[in-house]
């Protein structure tokens, strides 16, 4: 395939494979200020986890107004360290959603224990609280909530419900870097965390990309040493501190531990798109309110919904298609006329790897999430000219029933 050159906001020639749509689904925001970034861990000789993650650490915690932050290599690494740091081993039983990203169930099964899937609240996606306390059993050992698609969940609940069982919380905010959510009357970061744990991803699909990476915040500091050994083997000094030292250091392995570090050029990259985030989720949000006044007269769409209580950072802007009219069609429609969809959030439980682990409950809302929806462009870079087109084809495409 022929590559085509294109530019990205003011930023430099980028590559791109993706010729054939004219709106893609999304486009990092990566500009020359990441490239310059990039280049500090290059020339200075220490490329993996050194200056730069603990750089970034400190910038991401006091952005979310966390007490700890640790990096990692992806949200996939930080969900399962986070979940082996509150005890979850085989045999436990885990409260979740099937309707995520499949990272979010599977790193339940990387600690050998159960998925127990509960189903969604129709609107945004997000776990309903109300099911979680009805799957609770002796076994149940920690609730794993996901911020679905940016969406903040209902965390007031949450916190309640698992301080009265004394369950740990762990925050699958992959997609939820800049959300906010509204607690005793003030406007908190997703991250801070309000459950116990929160665990984000800068994949490129999300809001902050480092290429892949992610990060752990907790308000634990025995957890977070405890992170800070498991993502380099269980070493109980790091290269860095064996490197400045004056003496002799020997090292010892004090647990089982695992790759699973963040390296200091992605650091460098991440620290640069964190101080272009407040910009990039508020452009976001006025693509998501302008898609909400194109969209909202086509008869039987269902638009995102915003709680009053949270302010999405809007990773992806899904829409429920009206009943029968058909999501692969709809996709295919708009894709011939220049736009990429993608459908809505997957279901684990559907999926042939999930084929041992019957749900115990009925998920009909997840289900039907997955195959009514489709997801939208939505980058900080989309037009209006383009966006006005996504809204008049996807009309069209509704009323070809
Ligand atoms: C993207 C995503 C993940 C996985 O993130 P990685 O950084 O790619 O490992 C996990 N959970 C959810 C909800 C996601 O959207």
């Amino acid at each position: 395939m022929k590559t085509k050159w294109f530019k990205i906001g003011i930023g430099p020639k980028y590559p791109t494979m993706d010729n054939k749509h004219n709106i893609p689904i999304t486009r990092p925001f990566i500009e020359k200020a990441e490239i310059k970034a990039a280049q500090r861990p290059i020339r200075s000789g220490w490329v993996t986890q050194g200056p730069e993650v603990a750089a970034f650490e400190n910038e991401f915690r006091g952005f979310v107004g966390a007490d700890h932050a640790c990096a990692v290599s992806s949200c996939t690494a930080a969900l399962h360290l986070a979940l082996l740091v509150v005890g979850i081993k085989p045999g436990d039983e885990v409260i979740t959603v099937s309707h995520s990203f499949i990272a979010t169930a599977n790193s339940i099964l990387y600690c050998g224990a159960a998925p127990v899937f509960v189903d969604i609240i129709p609107g945004t996606y997000n776990i309903d609280p109300e099911l979680v306390e009805r799957a609770i059993t002796p076994r149940t050992k920690a609730v794993l909530c996901v911020h679905q698609m940016g969406m903040p969940c209902c965390l007031e609940k949450l916190m309640a419900l698992t301080r009265r069982y004394s369950l740990p919380l762990v925050e699958d905010a992959a997609c939820a870097v800049g959300s906010e959510i509204l607690i005793d009357n003030s406007w908190e970061k997703i991250g801070k965390p309000h459950g116990d744990i929160a665990c984000f991803s800068f994949h490129p699909r999300k809001v902050l990309t480092t290429g892949d990476g992610g990060m752990i915040t907790t308000r634990h500091e025995d957890w977070d040493r405890q992170f800070r050994l498991l993502r380099q083997h269980g070493m109980s000094v790091t290269d860095k501190d064996r490197h400045e030292a004056d003496t002799v250091v020997f090292e010892s392995y004090d647990c089982l531990g695992y790759n699973y570090r963040m390296t200091d050029i992605q650091a460098a990259i991440g620290r640069e798109q964190l101080c272009r985030l407040p910009a990039v989720v508020e452009k976001r949000r006025a693509l998501a309110r302008r898609y909400e006044d194109l969209l909202s007269g086509i008869e039987g769409l269902e638009i995102p919904h915003e709680p009053t209580w949270t302010r999405s950072n809007w990773q992806s802007y899904c829409v429920m298609l009206p009943e029968n009219v058909g999501q692969k069609a709809t996709m295919e429609y708009l894709l011939k006329h220049g736009i990429a969809t993608r459908r809505g959030i997957m279901c684990a439980h559907r999926e042939p790897a999930y084929s041992n682990h019957t749900a115990r409950y009925p998920l009909p809302l997840s289900e039907n999430a997955q195959d009514r929806c489709i997801l939208l462009p939505l980058f900080p870079q989309l037009e209006p000219t383009e966006q006005d087109r996504v809204a008049a084809v996807l009309q069209k495409a509704c009323m070809r029933r």
